[in-house]
Order: C-alpha cells, then sequence, then structure tokens
C-alpha cells in the first residue's frame, strides 16, 4: 500500500505493525508476553518494586506494578520508528526532560565533568532522533518557590491549623506514595502541596511549550530521565492527565540506567557523542550552562526553605546552614536561635527507618520539626534505585561517591534569581500569586484512613 508522502510509484515498505518497523532486535524480543512476563519478575525481584524499599504491599497494586513496567525503552524506539514512517499523522515531537540528579551518573559513568556529560548526552538522544532535550532545574525552581511560599503561610497560621506544622516535602514520590497509601491522614495534611518538579516539568511541557510551539498536546511524547523507578509510579498520578486533550503530561519515565543500557546495546560512548546544548522552552533559544540548586544533591529543598523563612521570618540572613547528625548521615538536623531561643527547627530524613522514627514521633506528638525534608532513598536522590547500583542490584557505593563529587562541583544558583522563571510566572501563570499559578502548581492528597497495620511494619 502507498502511503500519503511517498514519492515512489510503488510503496515497497513492508507492513509491520507500527510499534515493529525498524525497531532493534533486542527491543521487539521484549514484547514477546513470556519474555515480558519474566522481565517483569526479574525486575521485580531485583529492584525495582516499591514494597521492596517500603517493606509492605500497600502502596502499588499490580495493575500499577504492570503499567510502571510497560514505561521502558521500547515506548521511546515505538515512537522513533512512527516517526519515520511516511504517515505523518502518527508522527510526534519527541521530548526529553533530564532530572539533574541523573546527569552526575553519565558524568561518573564516562569520566566526564557533569556540564560535559549532559552536552554530550543531549547530543546522543539528539543523534537518535528526540527532537527537543530540556534540564527539569527550571522546574525544581517552582517547586521551591511555591514551597518557600507554603512554608512561611502555614508558620503564620500554626496556632489556628492543627496540622499547619510540621510542613513536609513533597518532592520525592515513593515518599509521597508510602505517605498516601500507608499513613494517609496521619501525615498527609503535613505535606506540601507544592507539585514535584517531575508534575511541574510535565505541566511546562504539554501546557505552556506546546502552546508556544502551536502544537496540541498529545502530538508530543514526553519522556523523563530520571534516578528512580518511583517516578514512573508517579506519573500515574491523576493529576498528570489532562482530560481535555485526552493527555498524559509524562508519557514515559526512564531511568538513568536505562538510558545507559540503550548506549550500551548501540556500543556507543558518550565520550565519541557530538556535544550539543540543552534547548531551553523559549524556542529556539538554548541553554549554555548548566547549574545545580544548593543543598545536598536532592535539589535542597531544606536549605532553600530555611533560608527563606530565617529572613521572611525572623529578618535574619543564613549565609551557610550548620548541619548537626542525629542518629545517623541521613537524620540531620539544622536550627536557627535567635535571642536564645530556637525559633526554626529543620530536620533532613532520608531512608525509610529514619522516616518511620520521624512519623512515629509525629504519633506520639512528640515531632519538634517546623519543616522535614523527607526522601525515600538513603544519602537523597543520586542514590535512586535506577542509577546507583550493581548489575547485581547492589548499592554502587564508588559510583555514589563520583556521583557526589562531580554534583557538588556544578555551579549554584538561587530559583529567585531565574529571568526565565519570572517570564513563566507572567506569561504561563498570570502572575506569582494568581488564581492559575495556585492551581497548576499544588496539589491534593488523599485523606483516606490508613490501613490499622500500616504502622506496625516491620524495617
Ligand atoms: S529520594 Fe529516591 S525515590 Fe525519592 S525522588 Fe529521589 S531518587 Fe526517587
Amino acid at each position: 500500500m502507498k502511503c500519503e508522502n511517498c514519492t515512489k510509484t510503488e510503496c515497497s515498505k513492508k507492513q509491520k505493525s507500527d510499534d515493529q518497523q525498524n525497531t532493534p532486535v533486542e527491543f521487539l524480543n521484549s514484547n514477546d508476553k513470556n519474555e515480558e512476563k519474566s522481565e517483569f519478575h526479574k525486575l521485580a525481584n531485583a529492584k525495582i518494586l516499591l514494597s521492596d524499599c517500603l517493606a509492605c504491599d500497600n502502596c502499588i497494586t499490580s495493575n500499577e506494578a504492570v503499567r510502571v513496567f510497560q514505561q521502558n525503552q521500547n515506548e521511546l524506539f515505538s515512537v522513533l520508528n512512527l516517526n519515520k514512517k511516511c504517515d505523518t499523522s502518527k508522527h510526534k515531537v519527541l521530548a526529553v526532560s533530564i532530572c539533574p540528579q541523573s546527569l552526575p551518573y553519565f558524568a561518573a559513568k564516562f569520566n566526564l565533568c557533569v556540564t560535559e556529560a549532559a552536552k554530550r548526552l543531549c547530543g546522543f538522544l539528539k543523534s537518535l532522533g528526540v527532537h527537543y532535550v530540556f534540564d527539569t532545574t527550571i522546574a525544581a525552581d517552582f517547586s521551591i518557590l511555591e514551597s518557600q511560599k507554603e512554608f512561611v503561610q502555614r508558620y503564620h497560621h500554626q496556632n489556628q491549623e492543627e496540622h499547619a506544622l510540621p510542613m513536609f516535602a513533597s518532592a520525592c514520590p515513593g515518599w509521597i506514595q508510602y505517605a498516601e497509601r500507608a499513613l494517609s491522614s496521619l501525615v498527609t495534611p503535613h505535606i506540601c502541596t507544592a507539585k514535584s518538579p517531575q508534575q511541574i516539568m510535565g505541566s511546562l511541557i504539554k501546557g505552556y511549550f506546546a502552546r508556544q510551539q502551536n502544537l496540541s498536546p498529545e502530538k508530543i511524547f514526553h519522556i523523563i530521565v530520571a534516578p528512580c523507578y518511583d517516578k514512573k509510579l508517579e506519573t500515574l498520578r491523576g493529576d498528570f492527565y489532562t482530560p481535555l486533550s485526552n493527555s498524559q503530561d509524562i508519557d514515559c519515565v526512564l531511568t538513568s540506567g536505562e538510558v545507559f543500557q540503550i548506549m550500551e546495546q548501540r556500543k556507543i560512548s558518550l565520550k565519541e557523542t557530538a556535544e550539543q546544548d540543552f534547548d531551553t522552552l523559549f524556542g529556539g533559544a538554548k541553554e549554555a550552562e548548566l547549574i545545580r540548586h544548593d543543598g545536598r544533591s536532592s535539589d535542597g529543598y531544606l536549605e532553600h526553605i530555611f533560608k527563606y523563612a530565617a529572613k521572611e521570618l525572623f529578618d535574619t540572613e543564613v549565609k551557610e546552614l550548620t548541619y548537626k547528625v542525629l542518629k545517623n548521615k541521613d537524620f540531620q538536623e539544622v536550627t536557627l536561635e535567635k535571642d536564645g531561643e530556637t525559633v526554626l527547627r529543620f530536620a533532613a530524613a532520608y531512608g525509610f527507618r529514619n522516616i518511620q522514627n520521624m512519623v512515629l514521633k509525629l504519633k506520639k506528638g512528640k515531632c519538634s520539626y517546623h519543616f522535614v525534608e523527607v526522601l525515600a532513598c538513603p544519602g537523597g536522590c543520586l542514590n535512586g534505585k535506577g542509577q546507583a547500583q550493581t548489575e547485581d542490584g547492589k548499592p554502587d557505593k564508588a559510583l555514589l561517591r563520583q556521583m557526589e563529587d562531580v554534583y557538588a562541583a556544578v555551579p549554584v544558583r538561587l530559583p529567585e534569581t531565574d529571568g526565565h522563571v519570572q517570564k513563566l510566572y507572567q506569561e504561563w501563570l498570570e502572575g506569582m500569586d494568581s488564581m492559575k499559578a495556585h492551581q497548576s502548581l499544588h496539589t491534593k492528597y488523599s485523606m483516606e484512613k490508613p490501613a490499622a497495620t500500616s504502622l506496625d511494619i516491620k524495617w
């Protein structure tokens, strides 16, 4: 059959299914049902299921597990193959957004600095046929700015609203999933309502960027490259779906390790790929400089909120934070003293043992913190299970140390000083304090009662 754009008198292309045409053998094989089943079990046993880290069965249903595992390299190659076909009605604009915590993984793997790794990764993805490559740092900017403001509001209302404080960070989907499914109304009113960077990036691409490019959202296939599998699960949340355009804000999440596998399968080293600058959300402009947020390798919510609150609430400029290690290095606290009194008490609780201790304190009414940066992975996002693991699923400590070193060398920038963010508040959200900004940048959490056994989990 001849396609409408074919220039030949007779189209010679074989009529394979859309997904199969030109798909590399290694990806086609995994489409086989038995293979998929065994792959499912292999992955589940190895490392992926959230029950792995949450030590309970409450957090992920079998249907969700299937939808999580469907997000893999096949999805990327299906779109790339469709884009090679003559039928342009099925073509998609491929956009890939990369989390800042994924870049140190590629830098460490190929012995590069983060900026060079980012540029070469961008070049690699474009050589595959990806149209746009973005950095999700801009989405984290919004998430931090909204979290800061919400913290100060909650602080002012702490005497009127029972659940105003402590406020818990909202950026880690592993923590959010656990809080909603296992702890629910005990902690969800305490979670900051600011959307995670991934959620905001989804809205930026399928909302703002689509409009800028005169594209309907469903014409864009949006992939996130992230350090963990939990971000795949996060895309199943209701607020990633826009009914009007019948479109998901994020179509697929690939872990850094899965992208590395594509390079391995194709025998490509980042050292040999051409450098390209990241795209920006503003049409032709390119992002030449790579920056990171202050703080401990996970967008630094604690640092930013602490400094902002110290200034806003106590007119105190804090330049450097002094962390006090509590039970272990993944449970630390920072305080601000004023006239001999502790006026701010923040904590970082990483990994589920520390989270459980913090939740038990809350349950007993003994949680004295104003804010807690909660992250599911011990060590934070660089230690996500989609990147800091050896091939046999063990923590790769040497790689993690390398990632921490290269990440620390990236220049820091305050979200408040990013001109693009200010421009987007005006152009996309009708101002910083508009209704649209609140609706687009905030979410709600499930308030159902926790399961009776949820706090009796054995860790
Ligand atoms: S702490 Fe771990 S699970 Fe949470 S967002 Fe970071 S990498 Fe993902």
